[in-house]
Order: structure tokens, then sequence, then C-alpha cells
């Protein structure tokens, strides 16, 4: 059996278990269920994995960035691929926050209801653009690596890339040293990786056993919708686009992506999922990683059409519960604020919720509103982040095809980075 099966597996006994320990009430708290298995067994090994991840992530992005940019050789395709990827990343949230609009609202979800059942919650401020702009340049790169922040990271890679180049043949030890590097951090993902399926299970299992099913079942609406348009984004829209910009076939897109959403989806973190966003795109997808080096954490940082979809879902949900009327200005600056937020906040579990009270808080709807939907989110978080990391790999995709970056013959090969072939062995040279 290999590993890409097994991970399915994991997510499919994972929720089977999670349900079972949910609907029978055996993960009340205080009982056996409860103390040893999901907030024992399944969060310690769930979570030892989700660091595992998160380990990795600065290092390799470093790494291969630097090694990217090296390969690149040329600063003028450098900016070529930024500015076309940024482009694709705004365009695709965007529309993905328009639909959502426009769905929910021919929908009509939450109309009728009252706002009498509100919940506590107080909204964080999202930072403000000027500081986005100021911190995409660390004052010290180690506390930047050191704090997980991708933005000021990324930039501090490139310019290292790009300060080699210029050096020259003097600096030609530092990129073959760091090249070597980047292979053995690869290498890290796939020791990580072989162990996933136990992990997928633990996430999810746990995950879905916390679920607040009596909630779900009360703002079905809002879930069904949330998760319609969800669905709508990943095998529509973004497939559209690729099909349209690149000429690619979405059908092996789709089936190269799964293994990656089941990450996502099990570990909520666009960002923890860096190493596995990167090696599908390119070991499976046959991008170059002079492009995904860069597109790969850029987009997990900046590109959140998922979290985008949720923005105008809840919006429209809350202000028809508060009777609020928005209007077209209304809308517009939901989409406008959506955009922003999601380029000023890294891609962590929740965060589309401090997204969210920045956007209320702009168009005037009733922060403590967010509270209604606070119970249900765990779960929607799960399925946004995997469209998220769908977006990233998609335009990665894109923008590497318009370049002449992309490996067509690895695009179509089935089998090309199967997990099956984890080389865990080791190298004899
Ligand atoms: N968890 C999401 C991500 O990492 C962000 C969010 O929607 O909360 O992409």
């Amino acid at each position: 059996m290999n590993t890409t099966f097994k991970v399915l597996l994991g997510m499919v006994f994972g929720i089977l278990v999670g349900l079972v320990l949910n609907l029978t009430g055996l993960n009340a708290d205080g009982t056996w269920a409860n103390s040893y298995l999901t907030d024992g067994a399944f969060k310690v090994v769930g979570s030892m994995f989700v660091n595992a991840l998160k380990m990795l992530v600065v290092p390799l992005v470093f790494f291969s960035l630097v090694c990217g940019v090296c390969g690149i050789g040329d600063i003028k395709l450098l900016g070529r691929i930024g500015s076309k990827s940024f482009l694709l990343y705004l365009v695709t949230t965007a529309i993905a926050i328009a639909a959502a609009l426009t769905i929910a609202t021919g929908f009509g979800i939450g109309e009728g209801m009252n706002a009498e059942s509100s919940a506590n919650f107080s909204g964080k401020a999202s930072p403000p653009l000027s500081t986005v702009l100021i911190n995409i340049i660390p004052s010290n790169p180690i506390s930047a690596m050191a704090q997980g922040d991708m933005l000021p990271v990324i930039f501090f890679s490139i310019m290292f890339g790009v300060s080699i180049l210029m050096v020259g043949k003097k600096a030609t030890v530092v990129s073959d040293f760091i090249e070597a590097l980047n292979e053995i951090m690869m290498k890290m993902v796939n020791i990580i990786m072989a162990v996933a399926p136990y992990a997928v299970f633990c996430l999810i299992a746990r995950a879905i056993a916390d679920l607040g099913m009596d909630l779900l079942a009360q703002l079905l609406g809002y879930v069904l919708v949330l998760i319609g348009v969800l669905l709508f984004h990943l095998f529509v829209t973004l497939q559209l686009i690729l099909k349209v910009l690149s000429g690619l076939n979405p059908v092996t897109f789709m089936k190269k992506m799964r293994n990656t959403q089941v990450f996502a989806f099990s570990t909520s973190s666009s960002n923890a999922t860096i190493p596995v966003t990167l090696r599908t795109v390119t070991q499976r997808m046959g991008v170059k990683n002079s492009v995904a080096s860069f597109t790969v954490p850029f987009g997990a940082t900046i590109n959140m059409d998922g979290t985008a979809i949720m923005q105008g879902v809840a919006t429209v949900f809350i202000a028809n519960i508060y009777n609020v009327e928005l209007g077209m200005m209304g809308y517009l600056t939901v989409i406008f604020m959506s955009v922003l937020a999601s380029i000023g906040t890294a891609g962590v579990p929740g965060v589309g919720l401090i997204m969210l009270s920045m956007v209320f808080s702009q168009v005037g709807l009733p922060i403590e509103g967010i509270g209604l939907i606070l119970g249900v989110d765990r779960l929607l978080d799960m399925v946004r982040t995997a469209v998220n990391v769908s977006g990233d790999a998609m335009v990665s995709t894109v923008v590497a095809k318009s370049e002449g970056q992309l490996d067509e013959r690895i695009y179509n090969d089935p089998d090309a980075g199967n997990l099956s072939d984890l080389h865990l062995e080791q190298n004899q040279a």
C-alpha cells in the first residue's frame, strides 16, 4: 500500500473515529476517551507532527528560495515571476470573495434569524497596510526567522540569492553549499511524510470529536452555503483559470493535489503545509524550484481564497441576522478589505476570524456577531485551508508554465513524485 493511499485512509478513519467519539458522548470532559485519546494520544501525535512540519518551514523556504534565485540567474525573470504571481493571487482572491457575496446573497442566508443568541467575541486588530509594508523588510533577519514571519524571510532570502549572483564566481561555494542543504531539507520532508498517515488520523479524529454537532445543525444554512462556495471555487473557478491560462489538464492537477489538501485540512495551516505544497508542486507537478520556492511560501502568506470566501459568506450571514443593509458600497468595501487583509495576515489556524473582525469594523457590522459562527469555525477552517493551498499550487503552476519553467512530462506522469517512492533509503555514494 502506498503512502498516498494510507494518508487518505488516515483521513477517512479519523473522520469515522471522531464521529463515533462525538456522537456517543464518549468525548465529554473528564471521560476516559477524552483524557487518554482526544486530549491524550491524538493530541500528542498530532501536535508532534504539526511541529515537525513547522520545524521545516523556515530553513526550507530560505534554502530553496536562495537556490531558486541562483537557479534563475536572471533578475528580470525573478521580477516577472513576482509580479505575475502577485497579480494572480490578488485576482483569484477577489473572484473568490465576489462569488461568495453573490451566492450567499442569492440564498439569503441568515434572513429571519434573530440576533438574540449572540455570544461574546471581541475582535483582534489586523495590522494596518503601512505596518505590513514596513515589516516586509526585516530589521533583524534572525528574529524574523525565529518568529516564522514569512514575508520578511522571503525578502531576506531573495536579497541573499541576488547578492550571490552578483558576487559571481567567488560565491559559487556558497550556492553549492546551500543547494546541498536544500536537498537535505527535502529529504527531511520525506522522512516526516512517512509518518503522515497516522498523524493525519490523529489530527482529524481529534478535530471531529471536538466539533459541536448541535451548533452545526443550528448553523446549517451558513455551513452548507460556505462549503458549497468553497467547493465551487476549488472545482470550477480554479480549474477554469488553470485550463484557460495554461492549457494544462485540471483533472491531473486535482489528483496530484489530493494529498496536500488532506495535510492542509488536518493542520488548518497553509504555513505548516508549505513543505508539503512545495514538494507536490515541484516533484508532482513539475514546477521548477526557481518558481515554486518563491510562489509557494508567498502564496501561503498572501493568498487565501478560501478565507476570503468565508469573509463574504459570513458578512452576508451576519448582516442579514442583524438586519443591516450593506448596499453596493458595503459589498465593494468587503471585497477590498478582504483582499488587503489576506495579504497582511499569515496562513495559520483561525486567522480568518481576525480578518473578519477587520472587515466587520470597516463596514459597520457588530463584531460580536462573529461569536455566532465561532463554534463551527474549526471545521470550516480546515476546509478553507485546503482551498487556500490549492490556489497557491494553481498559481505556481500557471506562472511556471507561462515562463517555460514547467516540466510537462512530470506534470503528465501520474506517478511522478508519488509518496510511494519516498526514497528513505540511504544514498550510497
Ligand atoms: N487557516 C487558514 C490558513 O492557514 C487561514 C484561515 O482561514 O483562518 O490558510
